[in-house]
């Protein structure tokens, strides 16, 4: 197969002809619950572009939700999966156990925040691995309350949809939830009512509050928390939040889970987001850039605390598939060999510097945030803060007509989020940002 261009390549409009009569079985055969941001259908993808079946070629502003961090098909991960196809594809490792879930949990053990004693279960999906985390404290602590926080979002599944905060479209017409879910504030500093330099101190201050005079901290199983929230609005807990929850967690014998799904494996310029302010959690949950775009998410934690359940007390069918286990020690390989830390990094660098002068241009922009390549605007009302969802869905759609994939987010729907692969070329990012200056100066 010929190598994919690294460019960007219009030959239709967006989307094309061959997409819309795609789009036309996907209405006729798929439910509408399944919604589509940008209805272009891929035949391709790799580095920073997705081509579709029209031959357009599209610059990855979104890498299928901070995904495919490694890029589409990167070669470690087809020749590591590729072979292990051919070789086995399904025992269910707790029939017959194989190799490659071992080694990826050894990764796993190594890799994450804290040099005690670890233990990783595999599973598939980032919502099962977050169920998984509380199943284990609650099993551990002999506690039944979790504690989660504002703008968190943690999946689609019962438990998961009462953890996640926002309403709309995760759990609307979807309840009841489960019980013993409690919700408390988290340091949102553009959105801090007594300003961003007294938002980390009295949100915790708030939150421990709530926790110990509404549920009691005896109760308290688990402690679930985004260190960066995603879905959320790419919201940065102000600096000094997360420690604190965590030493509170610590003093009272509350798990702490990270649920790192979306931040973990280099997203952020680290191989962890807690890595930034030093935060061991006691469990951390992986999914999404784990493994190349195949299905596989892990719970990691303290030995302790992994081992409290009893034995066929955790598990499933397909966790820790070996064909996804492979491409994960391949996506793992890859962003050890290409540094792909330093390349969040410089992305970042190259996306903030591009933000923040447009921001001075343009009195849409709130605020510029982010870490790595998890980067976003907020945007707003000219002169004020009042959310502006319809800017934000008309930017969107203007770099979709462009061929840039971008996403939104954001609990008021006002946020341009930018998950780029950590391996887009700089021509590429620098493409896509002029794409979204120019969409911002027809808005
Ligand atoms: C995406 C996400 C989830 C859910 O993962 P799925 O694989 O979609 O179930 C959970 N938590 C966070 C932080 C996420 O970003």
């Amino acid at each position: 197969m010929t190598e994919l261009s690294q460019e960007r390549r219009l030959v239709t409009s967006i989307p094309g002809p061959k997409s819309q009569e795609l789009m036309a079985r996907k209405v006729a055969a798929v439910p509408s619950g399944i919604g589509v941001t940008l209805p272009v259908f891929v035949t391709r993808a790799g580095g920073g572009v997705l081509e579709d079946v029209d031959g357009n070629s599209l610059i990855d502003f979104g890498s299928g939700i901070a995904v495919t961090s490694v890029g589409n098909s990167a070669e470690a991960v087809v020749r590591r999966a590729t072979a292990q196809l051919a070789d086995f594809t399904h025992t269910c490792f707790m029939v017959t156990p194989y190799e490659g879930y071992v080694e990826v949990a050894e990764q796993l053990n190594e890799l994450t925040p804290g040099d005690h004693e670890k233990r990783t279960a595999l599973f598939n999906s980032g919502a099962e691995a977050v169920e998984n985390a509380v199943k284990i404290a609650r099993s551990y602590t002999k506690r039944t309350a979790v504690v989660v926080f504002d703008h968190g979002y943690h999946g689609r599944t019962n438990l998961t949809m009462a953890l996640t905060a926002k309403n709309m479209p995760y759990k609307e017409g979807f309840g009841p939830f489960a019980p013993e879910v409690y919700r408390v504030p988290l340091a949102y500093g553009y959105r801090w009512l007594t300003g961003a330099e007294n938002c980390a101190e009295e949100a915790a201050a708030q939150a421990i509050d709530m926790i110990t005079k509404q549920v009691g901290a005896e109760n308290v199983a688990a402690i679930v928390i985004e260190p960066i929230a995603g879905e959320g609005g790419f919201i940065e807990p102000a600096k000094g939040f997360l420690p604190k929850i965590a030493e509170f967690a610590k003093a009272n014998g509350i798990v702490f889970v990270a649920d790192e799904i979306q931040t973990g494996f280099c997203r952020t310029g680290q191989w962890f987001a807690c890595d930034d302010e030093g935060v061991v959690p006691d469990l951390i949950t992986t999914a999404k850039g784990i493994a190349g775009g195949l299905p596989l998410a892990a719970v990691t934690g303290r030995a302790e605390i992994m081992d409290a359940a009893h034995a066929g007390g955790l598990g499933g069918t397909y966790g820790g598939n070996p064909v996804a286990c492979a491409a994960a020690l391949g996506a793992i390989e890859t962003m050890k060999e290409l540094d792909l830390n330093a390349r969040a990094r410089r992305i970042e660098e190259v996306m903030k510097g591009r933000l923040h002068a447009m921001q001075e241009k343009f009195a849409v922009i709130g605020e510029v945030r982010g870490r790595g390549g998890m980067i976003a605007v907020e945007l707003v009302e000219p002169g004020t803060k009042t959310p502006n969802a319809a800017v934000t869905a008309a930017l969107a759609k203007a770099c979709h007509a462009e061929g840039l994939v971008v996403l939104t987010c954001g609990t008021y729907g006002n946020v341009l989020r930018f998950l780029p692969p950590l391996v887009i070329g700089e021509d590429l990012l620098n493409e896509g940002l002029d794409i979204i200056e120019e969409a911002l100066t027809r808005a």
